[in-house]
Parts: structure tokens; C-alpha cells; sequence
């Protein structure tokens, strides 16, 4: 089983696997986004919209 953090992003809810596609974020936007300050995540996952 994968260990599994919480995506880098502060305004996101999702988990990342380790080794995923976009690192310690979620998905691209999480990852463009950075550590900017978002009032809301828009990755568009479950739970984080
Ligand atoms: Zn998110
Ligand atoms: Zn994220
Ligand atoms: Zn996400």
C-alpha cells in the first residue's frame, strides 16, 4: 500500500500518493498554484469543491 500525504496545497483536501504524477500535489492546478494562499481549492476532486 502506498503511503499517502496530504496534496502540498493549502486550500486542498485530497491525499497524494507518494511518487505521483505532480509530486507532492494533487493535480496540475495544485501544483501551479504552489503555496499561494487560495481562498478555495478548484482541483476539481471530490471533496474539494
Ligand atoms: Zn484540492
Ligand atoms: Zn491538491
Ligand atoms: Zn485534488
Amino acid at each position: 500500500m502506498a503511503n499517502t500525504t496530504k496534496c502540498a496545497h493549502p486550500a486542498c483536501n485530497c491525499t497524494v500518493s507518494d511518487g505521483g504524477p505532480f509530486g507532492k500535489y494533487c493535480s496540475e492546478h495544485c501544483r501551479e498554484a504552489g503555496d499561494q494562499t487560495e481562498l478555495m481549492c478548484d482541483c476539481k476532486h471530490p471533496g474539494c469543491r
